[in-house]
Formats: structure tokens, sequence, C-alpha cells
């Protein structure tokens, strides 16, 4: 079966190397760099807790499967592509700043995640300010170097046999019959018997689909800012209180982010960073001295319902992976798994991410 990809992020490299290494004569068309889109400007979180709660939802446990394939994952990455991707499993705080919120973290612990008085957590994370009124602490949380990653599962996927193409847009898909036949560049047209869409914040630019085919995704803008600590170690966990995340990687700490809809706007602005600085000082007051060495911005790929979309379109023979929001790189092992069973396999989408869940609502409409 010959498969186009378009997109080579997170989810496109991703999934290009699973159909891959099940036998899918797959070429990935990125129209930049490879991995350069909201896989580069990411935190490289794989927080399922934190970000998502509990499994008790189709999202919980599309995010919990994921974090527990992550292990596996990017030990498999760095032994295909003899490239070290920094995966660390050393856990989260989150931080309570009242009463109310210590006792909200109160109720959510269990055996996997302690909850812990001020004075246990500041003495795990001694720059932690005095306002702390506990902390929730969950030791399976992990983080990734997001731009390791992208180079990695490149080199992963190109070794397998995969062929990847950057600087090489895919301007339309090409209809006959109903049915996408091919992707069409600049340079060429590609031929296929399937297309996958993962295109992150970019999927529904590109030319020829029917409208109920067009996946309805909305750029969301996130910043964040890296800092050079001065005079202290950083924290080794990752920190969330307070608006905000904090994590250590390559002796920076980078902050983040910001969450605004401003269309494809990457430019960064003071206020943010002010904004970022400031929610982090409430946490960690001594901070506030330290270098800001990096300030950038990078585009979620959102989605209407903020869920991400997996599986086909309403076009025949066009997939799609894209949605993944606030967590693509958490989600990155489970969705190439289960777009690789949908495509190759014929295997039923998760009906809460079927992408034709949009299509219907229109239809109805
Ligand atoms: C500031 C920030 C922090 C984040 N932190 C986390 C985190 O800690 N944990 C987490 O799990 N997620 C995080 N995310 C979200 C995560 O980064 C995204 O959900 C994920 O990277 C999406 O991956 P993707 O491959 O779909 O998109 P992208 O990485 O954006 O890749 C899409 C690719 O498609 C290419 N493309 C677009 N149009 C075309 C076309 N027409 N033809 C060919 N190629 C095309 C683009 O150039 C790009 O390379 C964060 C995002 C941001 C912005």
């Amino acid at each position: 079966m010959k498969i186009v990809v378009i997109g080579a992020g997170v989810a496109g490299l991703s999934i290009g190397w699973r159909l891959r290494q099940s036998g899918a004569e797959v070429t990935v068309l990125e129209r930049a760099q490879l991995a350069r889109g909201a896989t580069w400007a990411s935190a490289g979180m794989i927080a399922a807790a934190a970000e998502i709660g509990s499994n008790d939802t189709p999202e919980g446990r599309l995010a919990h499967n994921s974090a527990a394939l992550w292990p596996k994952f990017a030990q498999e990455i760095e032994a295909a592509s003899d490239i070290g991707i920094g995966f660390r499993q050393d856990g989260t705080l989150i931080i309570a700043r009242s009463d109310a919120e210590a006792a909200e973290l109160q109720r959510r612990a269990s055996t996997e995640r302690r909850f812990l008085l001020a004075n246990k957590a500041r003495g795990l994370e001694p720059l932690l300010g005095e306002d702390v009124a506990g902390a929730l602490l969950d030791l399976t949380e992990a983080q990734v170097d997001n731009r390791a990653l992208g180079p990695a599962l490149a080199v992963a996927f190109q070794r397998a046999g995969g062929k990847l193409q950057v600087n090489e847009p895919v301007v339309r898909i090409e209809v006959e019959n109903g049915r996408a036949v091919a992707a069409r560049t600049p340079f060429h047209m590609y031929r296929a018997d399937a297309f996958v869409l993962a295109a992150g914040a970019w999927s529904s630019r590109i030319e020829g689909l029917p409208p109920e085919a067009v996946p309805p995704i909305i750029p969301v803008k996130g910043e964040m800012l890296a800092l050079a600590p001065r005079n202290a170690a950083p924290p080794k966990r990752m920190i969330w209180g307070n608006g905000i995340y904090m994590l250590t990687r390559h002796g920076q700490l980078l902050l983040g982010a910001t969450v605004t809809r401003e269309g494809f706007d990457t430019r960064t602005t003071k206020q943010s960073a002010e904004s970022l600085l400031e929610r982090a000082s409430a946490v960690i007051p001594g901070l506030t001295g330290w270098d800001v060495v990096e300030h950038w911005a990078g585009l979620r790929p959102g989605s209407l319902d903020d869920r991400p979309l997996i599986g086909p379109s309403a076009l025949e023979g066009l997939f799609v992976a894209s949605g993944q929001y606030r967590n693509g790189i958490l989600f990155a092992p489970a969705i190439a798994e289960l777009m690789r069973d949908i495509v190759l396999n014929g295997a039923a989408p998760e009906p809460t991410f079927d992408p034709r869940r949009f299509a219907k609502v229109e239809a109805n409409a």
C-alpha cells in the first residue's frame, strides 16, 4: 500500500514510521524544515495527569494509554536513530497556593499521586515560595527533549525505508470519483492509496477537499520562556501552579505557556513574557533575577471541541491526525498506533475522536 503523510511534525513522523514498519510504502511531505512547527515549540511534557486528569473519559484513556507507551517508544526511537531524546520520568509537583486548592489536590491523591504538606513539598523543591499550601506529587509524569525528538523520529523513519521530502508543501489534494487520489506539491503529483493529513495547525489549509472533509483545525498560539538560573539549581521535577508550568531542560528553566487564538501570528510579545514571569515568580520567588535566554511562540493544532481528530475523513482515502491541541507530544505513540490500525487494517476510530463528527454536525445543521 502506498501512503502519503502530509506534515513532518511529531504526528506525521510517528505515524509514517509505524505505517512503514508494517510494510506500507510511505512518503512524508513537509512544507518547510522537519519538526519545526508545534513539535519544536512545545515543552515536551508527557503529563497525562497534570494536563488531563483521570482516565475516566476517552481523552483521559488516550492520554494515560499513550503515557504508558512512552518509555518503550522513547527507547525504540533512540535505538533506531542513535539520537538521544532526553526522556525522563522524574515526576510532577502540582502546587496548591490556598487551602481550597490544597483540599482539591488532596481529593485527587491516590497510590500513584501522593499529597504532600507544604514543608514536604519545599523539602523536595527548596526554591518553592512560602505561600505553597500543599502539593500533589506524581512520579509517573515524564518529559522528552522535543527539539531532539523530531530529528530522531525522522532518522528512525528513514532508516526503516520511509521517504521524507522537506521544503515541499502539499498545496492540493486531487479527488477523482469521490476519492483522494493524489497530493499535489509545486514540484510533483504524488499518487497514493491513502493520505494522512498531519499538518498541525495548518491542517485545514489544503485545497481540493470537499467542505465536509476539511478538518476544522484552529491555530492556538503558545508562548514560552527559557531562563538561565542564577546562584541556584533549577527544580528537578516539573512544577505546575498558578496557571503556569516550569521544567528544567539542559540546565535552563522553561516557563509555559500562554494560550491565545490570534490566527497564524507567531510573534512574541512583551506582555506575554511579563505575564509568564509574574506567574512563575509567585511560585518560585527566587527566579526574579534570572536572565531570559529565549522567548518563542508556536501554534498548537486546536479543534472546535478541543479534542483530537484521529481517523478517516469524510473523503474516502483521506485520513486525519490533528487537533491534539496541548498534548500532541503526549499523544504521539498512541496516535501512531491508532492511525496504523485505522489506515492499514480498517479499524474503527474512537467515536469521540472521529474526524467525521464535525461533518455530521454540518449535515444536521
Ligand atoms: C508553547 C507550546 C507548548 C506545548 N507543550 C506541550 C507539551 O508539553 N506536551 C505536549 O504533549 N504537547 C505540547 N504542545 C502541543 C504539541 O506541541 C502539539 O500538539 C504537537 O506538536 C502537534 O504535532 P503535529 O505534528 O500535529 O504538528 P506540528 O509539530 O506543528 O507539525 C505539523 C507539520 O506540518 C507541516 N505542514 C503544514 N502544512 C503543510 C503542508 N501543506 N504540506 C506539508 N507540510 C505541512 C508543518 O510545517 C509542520 O512541520 C505544546 C505546544 C505549544 C505551542
